[in-house]
């Protein structure tokens, strides 16, 4: 299996050498038996196995349970980072916005880098589009290509979700897209495709567990449990858009003799608490700061208690709801990191290290490999 790539030590062989000398179990191109062949499965086996047990989880902490189990037995010293050929710096960018674009290196060594396609609403998918750009360019110029190269900002989905434009009635997710594309590229043309990303989207990116409560990551029974106290060490506001149930306190007013005083006392308590709800600090010094004012508020006897009962409760349902938002962002991020990197472990065992389609993260800081200078032509097909 292959690790990380050290193409540092070996620049002089130029990227398609390297993507041809496969000992990979792909069919030949012009294979007939395989050109009918035209199902996923029938190629990547074991890729889309995994994947589609993948799919039918409909419980976030049991997917989340089980992605991480797939993930604590990978091989250890497995990597899917790779730096990224120099040629297709000029396209990149500094955003957080999904952006794609192909890139084709041609039989007398040139490389062109074709337009950028980028996400333009919810239901652009840029490497769908990507596709399409580099389908066209190759009914232009296909006996002139060597080697297809496209780079994603984020990784291919993996699934599609309830987002997808209407006019596009495939359905299917863009790295089995993809997939398919590379397929058909190499067996009509010969043609590789290496896919370089910068971070890993997994199944729906980011969103994928924002309903998550801090009721369901507190229970010791959640695959979620460990990342309770994750974040302790973190400083962060607390959100002054919650909606506190107050109405239990309201309730008691009308069980003392001076009403209005009362109201104006909770009213003002309410609002100094949102004061003190603005400060940055880390979990147990907001639970202390609220609750140490609320233990020094005085109200009528008769109701005094179930009011600082009450006051305190909510503020801590306040702090812990406020620290889902640095949870959620954990939870996430490795949970997309598990996914993306046992996807391309599987396409690697079903392909090979060098097979019709590779695909790569690119290293944090590393992001373009050195010595690899090719001559780049600005102009697009
Ligand atoms: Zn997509």
């Amino acid at each position: 299996m292959q690790t990380d790539r050290s193409r540092k030590q070996v620049p002089q062989v130029p990227e398609s050498e390297e993507m041809s000398s496969s000992t990979s179990p792909e069919p030949e191109p012009s294979s007939p038996q395989r050109e009918k062949q035209h199902h996923q499965e029938d190629r990547i086996p074991r890729t889309m196995n995994n994947y589609k047990k993948l799919i039918t989880f409909s419980d976030n902490n049991l997917l989340f349970d089980h992605v991480l189990k797939c993930y604590s037995a990978i091989e250890e010293g497995f990597s899917i980072y790779a730096p990224m050929p120099s040629f297709l710096n000029p396209h990149l960018m500094e955003q957080d916005n999904q952006y794609s674009f192909g890139a084709i290196e041609i039989k007398s060594g040139e490389n062109q880098l074709l337009d950028v396609k980028y996400r333009r609403s919810a239901t652009t998918h840029t490497e769908r589009v990507s596709c399409t750009n580099i389908d066209e360019t190759l009914q232009r110029c296909r006996t002139e290509v060597k080697n297809m190269y496209m780079f994603t900002l984020y990784s291919p989905c993996l699934m599609r979700g309830h987002k997808i434009d209407k006019k596009d009635k495939d359905k299917e997710p863009c790295m089995l897209h993809l997939l398919e594309k590379a397929y058909q590229w190499y067996s009509e043309f010969g043609i590789k495709t290496r896919v370089f990303f910068k971070k890993p989207w997994g199944l729906s990116g980011p969103d994928i567990f924002k309903g998550l409560l801090y009721s369901d990551v507190s229970r010791t029974s959640s695959a979620f449990h460990p990342y309770v106290d994750l974040c302790k060490e973190h400083r962060f506001k607390l959100d002054n858009k919650f909606r506190q149930d107050n109405k239990a306190i309201f309730r008691l007013i009308g069980k003392v003799n001076r009403k209005e005083t009362l109201k104006k006392r909770i009213k003002s308590t309410l609002r100094k608490l949102q004061e003190k709800a603005k400060e940055g600090l880390k979990k147990c010094q907001h639970l202390k700061r609220g609750l140490r004012y609320i233990d020094s508020l005085k109200f009528p006897k008769k109701v005094h208690k179930q009011i600082i009962k009450t006051f305190k409760n909510n503020w801590k349902t306040l702090v812990n709801h406020s620290s889902m938002s640095l949870i959620i962002e954990k939870i996430t991020s490795d949970f997309n990191n598990a996914e993306v990197k046992l996807f391309v472990r599987d396409l690697r065992l079903d392909l090979g290290d060098s097979g019709y389609f590779q695909i790569n993260q690119v290293p944090p800081g590393a992001e373009v490999e050195e010595g690899d200078y090719v001559q780049v032509m600005n102009t697009s097909f």
